[in-house]
């Protein structure tokens, strides 16, 4: 087409960069919802996690309080066969059945005051569960929280992005069409290839605003010319000079 060949390299620059800009801002909203999933997943687990606490608490404070249980029943135990035997004594024939009645009296006493220990321990340990129980209660309530304000963040993302990455993808269509066939194909190239998708760079404190590499100062001065379109030695990016990359970034308000 002979309009294409009537485009200045500014021209071309400016086309390219624009589309630049537009897709820079589809992958910063991709990037966004990218996050926010992942984040709400993994406060879903930790909820599910700590749930999981919660029952295995539970489940120790019931074989506790059965353990309490048994203990009790056998102090009572210990303390009835006491009584009977002070009965007993009261009835006594001789000092050899005292004595039997008294050492039988002297056992039981030491398994009621076992009992009594067993009971305390236990009380203890019931103590630290029904504590550990409470403050995982509260993480909970913290994260589902959190994961309240992360759900509504995301649905308020969503339900933004829907609209404007659509716009934005219309704008991209448009914008690509403006561009130098070749050029684009090379800026599909080069975005394809880097994380960022940043294939039209700006230079930054006289560095590629892509790689960071250093750009000598003859390079920019040629940069600045708009003679020709010039990539970075280093990463391949096509390069701007920051006088072009501002007047596109304010045409684009
Ligand atoms: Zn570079």
């Amino acid at each position: 087409m002979a309009t294409v060949k009537d485009f200045s390299v500014e021209e071309k620059l400016t086309a390219v960069l624009t589309l630049q800009k537009i897709d820079s801002k589809i992958d910063e909203i991709k990037t966004l919802k990218g996050e926010l999933p992942m984040e709400v997943k993994d406060l879903e687990d930790e909820i599910e996690g700590l749930q999981t606490r919660i029952q295995n608490i539970d489940a120790e404070i019931d074989s506790i309080n059965s353990f309490i249980d048994a203990k009790t029943e056998a102090k009572k135990e210990a303390q009835a066969l006491i009584k009977k035997y002070e009965k007993q004594q009261d009835n006594v024939k001789n000092n050899r059945e005292f004595e039997a009645i008294n050492k039988e009296t002297e056992l039981q006493e030491l398994e009621v005051k076992l009992n009594d220990k067993h009971i305390k321990d236990a009380n203890f340990e019931l103590k630290e569960r029904t504590n550990q129980r409470l403050k995982t209660e509260e993480k909970i309530a913290d994260l589902q929280e959190a994961l309240k304000a992360k759900k509504a963040e995301l649905d308020k993302i969503i339900g933004e992005t829907e609209k404007e990455e659509k716009v934005l993808a219309e704008k991209s269509e448009e914008a690509k069409s403006k561009v130098d066939p070749r050029l684009l194909s090379a800026y599909e190239r080069i975005r394809g290839s880097y994380m960022n998708g940043l294939a039209v760079v700006p230079i930054l404190r006289d560095s590629c605003g892509g790689c960071f590499n250093v750009i000598p100062p003859q390079r920019q001065s040629e940069i600045r010319q708009h003679k020709k379109i010039i990539v970075c030695e280093h990463c391949g990016r096509v390069l701007v000079d920051t006088d072009l990359n501002d007047a596109v970034s304010e045409k684009m308000k």
